[in-house]
């Protein structure tokens, strides 16, 4: 038996353990059993040389814990298949965690609700607001008419005493009008920090491309669109190949430049029928709207062409970064009915291309 089957054939009765140690013989037993939990995650880590993230470390102890057994079940798989734990064969659970997409639905949801009773908030502040102006405006105009009368003295002064006293009360219509205006100035700018954050929310910072969240809600969105026009769409997955011996060699932060230019040339090159996104790392991710795999195929080669003729030099130093090029897998979303399993293929397809000496784009 390999060590990953050795430690994943034990998840659930290992998870049940826990619970009977912390019941029936106290502490010790389940400080134990969490001894245990950590050793087995570190050894994990170790045997398949995998970055200590946080990501990493929940999706581990996740399957090894025996909290999602879906996750364990995953690992068994991968290792019978005698493929390999790495890092993008973990990125590529997450991309499939199901509690993470009804996470973000969640809170995209939650979002919306936010921005729809804002406006009304904004839409019911300002016509009252009008209406309270209007009827001031009227208020103020009877007031004067009235203290130009002329009344007999024996009633001058209970009248005086009303207008002083309607004065007074105009004087505070204006103070809450006035600020009616500032909270609804409060509300329009909590509206527009709000578009702000959702637009920021999509975008990845270091290459300025969208983001895998916004890929993914595009990727739902065109999906519905191509099925129902009955028109193709493809889908890719881009790695840069040996990133991280570029980053050993010149430094993380030269990498950053080098993940950067990758992106300029696919976006340059990409053109209006396709949608280029960072997925994360050294991945991008791309959307071929109504082409099959075979000319999301034809499409990214020449894109792939162009980023190898390129010559990176490293700014700071002089020294060129030598040949960056990537490897991608494509499938066709519209193939199937689960836009999920495309994503699958194209991961699959990517991983192939990886094992045929890299700098390729294969089909899914
Ligand atoms: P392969 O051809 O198999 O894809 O090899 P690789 O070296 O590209 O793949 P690997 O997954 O081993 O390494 C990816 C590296 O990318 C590891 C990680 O430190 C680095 N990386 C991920 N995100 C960033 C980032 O935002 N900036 C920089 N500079 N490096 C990053
Ligand atoms: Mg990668
Ligand atoms: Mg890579």
């Amino acid at each position: 038996m390999t060590f990953a089957s050795r430690i994943l054939a034990r998840p659930a009765r290992f998870a049940e353990a826990d619970t009977a140690a912390q019941d029936s013989t106290g502490p010790s037993r389940a400080k134990e059993a969490r001894r245990a939990l950590l050793a087995r995650i570190a050894q994990f880590v170790e045997t398949h040389d995998l970055p200590v993230t946080a990501s990493n470390l929940a999706t581990i102890c996740g399957g090894l814990s025996g909290s999602h057994p879906e996750l364990a079940q995953a690992f068994t798989a991968r290792e019978i298949a005698g493929e390999p734990i790495d890092q993008r064969w973990l990125d590529t659970l997450g991309r499939f965690d199901p509690d993470n997409h009804s996470r973000i639905a969640a809170l995209e949801a939650l979002m919306d609700k936010l921005e729809y009773s804002l406006m009304r908030f904004a839409q019911t502040a300002r016509s009252a607001q009008s209406e309270t102006s209007d009827h001031r405006g009227a208020l103020g105009a009877q007031i004067e008419a009235i203290a130009e009368v002329a009344v007999p003295p024996a009633v001058a002064g209970e009248l005086a005493q009303v207008l002083d006293l309607s004065r007074a009360m105009l004087a505070r219509i204006e103070q809450v009008e006035a600020a009616m205006a500032r909270s609804q100035e409060e509300t329009d700018r909590l509206r527009e920090n709000l578009a702000k954050a959702r637009m920021e929310a999509d975008i990845d910072h270091l290459t300025g491309l969208p983001n895998r969240r916004a890929f993914e809600r595009r990727l739902v969105s065109a999906a519905l669109e191509a099925r129902a026009k009955g028109e193709a769409l493809s889908l890719a997955f881009c790695d840069v190949d040996r990133f991280k011996l570029i980053n050993d060699t010149h430094g993380h932060s030269a990498g950053d430049r080098v993940l950067c230019a990758v992106a300029a040339t696919l976006n340059e090159h990409a053109g209006d029928a396709c949608f280029v996104a960072r997925h994360g790392g050294e991945e991008f991710v791309m959307l071929f709207y109504g082409m099959d795999k075979a000319a999301a195929c034809t499409r990214l080669d020449a894109i792939r062409r162009a980023q190898a003729a390129r010559q990176l030099i490293n700014r700071e130093t002089g020294k060129p970064f030598g040949r960056v090029t990537f490897s991608a897998g494509v499938a066709e979303v519209t193939e199937d009915a689960d836009t999920r399993s495309a994503l699958a293929r194209a991961d699959a397809a990517l991983y192939r291309a990886k094992q045929e000496g890299r700098n390729r784009v294969m089909m899914g």
